[in-house]
């Protein structure tokens, strides 16, 4: 069903307001106002949130975490929803970057063990962004903060 992503949006940033409060994180989004996906709806509010807990765990207080969604034509002309969660946070190695996406796979136990996960996030995201014949890409630097990008077809043919 299509999912109007400016309201869809806001109630999971609305949710998730509580614990980047408390963090003293910056939560912002900015989604354009006429926009739909066709989406799975828990699929799609999964996705979001997996992202959105990373972003805000893996990110010291006082940073920042933005959702930005944008519409794109493709080369061949069919259009896109680009979904863009990024973070003022600690960042991810390069030799780390191409594993993240595996079950149960985490950087590092140290730099990550007071958030106590269990590595599976991304790899349900992954998973669900390749049901919506979508993809998913990272850009991160160490110390700097990281952006994980989700292109998903607008409509399903
Ligand atoms: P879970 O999500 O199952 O509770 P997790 O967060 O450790 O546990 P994933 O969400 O799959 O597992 O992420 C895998 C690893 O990738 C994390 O352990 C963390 O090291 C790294 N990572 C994920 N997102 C970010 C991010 N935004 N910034 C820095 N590192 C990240
Ligand atoms: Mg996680």
């Amino acid at each position: 069903a299509p999912v109007h992503l400016a309201s869809f949006c806001g109630s999971i940033i609305d949710a998730m307001a509580t614990v980047a409060e408390k963090k003293r994180i910056t939560l912002h989004a900015d989604i354009p106002e006429e926009l739909f996906v066709e989406a799975d709806e828990d699929k799609l509010r999964q996705i979001l949130i997996n992202l959105l807990s990373n972003a805000v765990s893996y990110t010291q207080d006082g940073g920042k975490v933005d959702l930005t969604v944008q519409d794109l034509q493709d080369t061949e002309g069919s259009e896109k929803v680009v979904i863009k969660v990024s973070d003022t946070g600690i960042g991810i190695p390069k030799k780390d970057q191409p594993r993240i996406f595996e079950r149960f796979y985490r950087v590092d136990k140290g730099r990550s063990r007071s958030s106590g996960g269990t590595g599976l996030g991304l790899s349900i995201v992954k998973h669900l962004v390749d049901q919506h014949r979508g993809e998913i890409s990272v850009d991160s630097e160490l110390g700097i903060g990281t952006t994980f990008t989700v292109e998903l077809p607008m409509l399903q043919e």
